[in-house]
């Protein structure tokens, strides 16, 4: 019953990207499963020089395709801070161990998501931040790409866009602007009902140097329990966090009693409107191995391969 959701952001889609994206889904969330349901390592896989746990894999392994999308919030695609560079932030979850691993304005590596597993299975923390998540990268091995290959022409425009305005992170998510916020996740639960989850991010065009969003704090950008379900989350970051949006989803689900994934992405996500006033969506597997998803902007890109090897994908 090996089942994956992913996505690539919610915010007001423009038409143009509508089928970039969704295809950068597609292709994200077939992989995945493919590498799931195999039981092949990444390296079979051929995407990544390390491979411990095929779920966790799989996870990895469609967030570092989407991580490679030029239109995507993430990795190759990321928005520029306010000083005009890229800010990465990314976590994996293990549902079975409840293990983590994640990073925090992490720069100039390709696949912060893979870096993020690395903490996880190769360091008795779970977070590193800033120079030293870098150093660990260099320890590991991590290739070093140049900063200006990360930045795409679509986050410069989004920088100059964002200029404009006096408080960019309140407004983002708030206002008709489809500009810089398309962060990736993915969800996958393998044939044994295990559950893991990530997502990865460049922020927020223009947010401050230094600034941490809801990605890889555990609970908030995402979380994964096999006794339960797991999530990934996108939006704005700060309301996110105040709302522990994966946590809360989780807890709703399971006050659920497992049943109705959506009504517990809904609930969670009008009440991150009602109290906070931010918007957002989410995806979830449950250990039922149902998919879900749910927004409140305008449209979220994603893409789902159902535990019947169903391949669906909407924006
Ligand atoms: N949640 C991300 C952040 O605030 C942005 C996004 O989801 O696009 O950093």
């Amino acid at each position: 019953m090996a089942a994956v959701i992913v996505h690539a952001g919610a915010y007001d889609i423009p038409d143009h990207e509508a089928d970039p994206l969704r295809e950068g889904c597609k292709k994200a969330a077939q992989e995945a499963h493919k590498a799931l349901t195999e039981g092949k390592s990444a390296v079979d896989a051929g995407k990544m020089p390390y491979s411990r746990c095929p779920l966790v894999t799989s996870v990895e392994l469609a967030v570092c395709v989407l991580e490679d999308h030029p239109l995507m919030d993430a990795g190759h695609g990321s928005v520029l801070n306010a000083a005009g560079e890229v800010e990465m932030d990314a976590i994996i979850t293990d549902g079975s161990s409840l293990n983590f691993g994640s990073v925090a304005g992490v720069r100039n590596i390709s696949h912060p998501i893979s870096l993020a597993r690395m903490v996880m299975d190769d360091t008795p923390h779970v977070m590193l931040i800033g120079v030293g998540a870098n150093l660990f990268a260099k320890e590991k091995g991590v290739p070093e790409v140049d900063p200006d290959e990360l930045v795409t022409a679509e986050a410069k425009e989004a920088y100059q866009t964002f200029k404009q305005y006096s408080s960019v992170v309140d407004n983002v998510f708030n206002i008709d602007n489809h500009l810089g916020h398309d962060t990736v996740g993915a969800v996958a639960i393998d044939l044994c009902g295990n559950i893991a989850a990530g997502t990865s991010t460049g922020g927020i065009s223009l947010k401050r140097v230094g600034r941490v969003g809801d990605c890889p704090l555990i609970g908030c950008g995402a979380i994964a329990d096999s006794g339960v379900g797991g999530i990934s989350c996108t939006g704005h970051g700060e309301s996110i966090a105040k709302v522990l949006l994966a946590q809360r989803s989780l807890s709703t689900l399971q006050a659920k009693n497992g049943i109705d994934a959506e009504g517990a992405l809904s609930e969670s996500l009008g009440y991150m409107l009602d109290r906070v006033g931010g918007r957002g969506g989410a995806i979830m597997v449950t250990k039922e191995g149902c998919v879900a998803r749910h927004y409140t902007t305008k449209g979220m890109a994603w893409a789902s391969v159902s535990k019947t090897g169903q391949l669906d994908s909407g924006i």
